[in-house]
């Protein structure tokens, strides 16, 4: 992986704390998963579980981190991949009949929503994602897995096949102390308009996509 600038040291950002709250069923058009929903007493924010069979036996557990993404995930949006990578996550739990993602609520690569619209408001202009971001005196990637821990820890869960392009993720939760055992690629399709931003994810944050 390629070290520049844009690294930052995953034990430089605090801890996150996080409070079980309830669980339910979430039924799917895939399969019925067990929702966790955590509250973060910090930030206000809401942070999500969904699971789908047993962790109790240890064996690693298929696994995406989700970092929330409204556009992506609710408006359709084809500016960028998450769509698509939450819907094949799930899709790939389901086959498997084990597995969890986790929907941590870091909209925007940590930026949150509002921040991450002026940065697609600079990208019409011509900037690129990377670029859009450190005008707006943010690092291209803020955000803090560390949300993941309490979460893993409520679940029983001690090893992961994540899936994932992202080896920042995978050096993030590593640097953790999380068990990240193998990555599964999570290659969704091109279209116009994200196909600048995929090329941008993998020549400056070292995304592991093809061309
Ligand atoms: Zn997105």
């Amino acid at each position: 992986m390629p070290q520049n600038q844009f690294d930052q040291s995953a034990s430089a950002l605090p801890q996150a704390v996080l409070e079980y709250a309830t669980t339910c069923d979430l039924p799917t058009p895939w399969a019925t998963f067990r929702l966790h929903a955590f509250t973060e007493a910090a930030t206000g924010k809401e942070h999500l579980a969904m699971a789908l069979g047993d962790f109790e036996d240890g064996a690693p557990v298929l696994a995406r981190m989700h970092s929330e993404c409204l556009t992506g995930d609710a408006l359709f949006s084809q500016r960028c991949d998450c769509g698509a990578q939450l819907e094949a996550s799930l899709q790939m739990i389901a086959t498997e009949g084990r597995g969890v993602l986790l929907y941590l609520r870091q909209e925007g690569r940590g930026i949150g929503l509002l921040n991450k619209l002026r940065a697609y408001h600079l990208q019409d202009g011509g900037a690129d994602t990377v670029e859009a971001n450190q005008e707006l005196g943010f690092l291209p990637d803020q955000r803090n897995y560390s949300l993941a821990l309490p979460m893993l820890a409520h679940l029983h869960i001690t090893a992961l096949r994540l899936m994932t392009n992202n080896p920042r993720k995978i050096n993030a939760l590593t640097q953790l102390g999380v068990n990240v055992v193998e990555r599964i690629p999570l290659l969704v399709q091109r279209n116009t308009f994200n196909s600048r931003y995929l090329d941008t994810k993998a020549a400056k944050l070292g995304h592991l996509i093809k061309s």
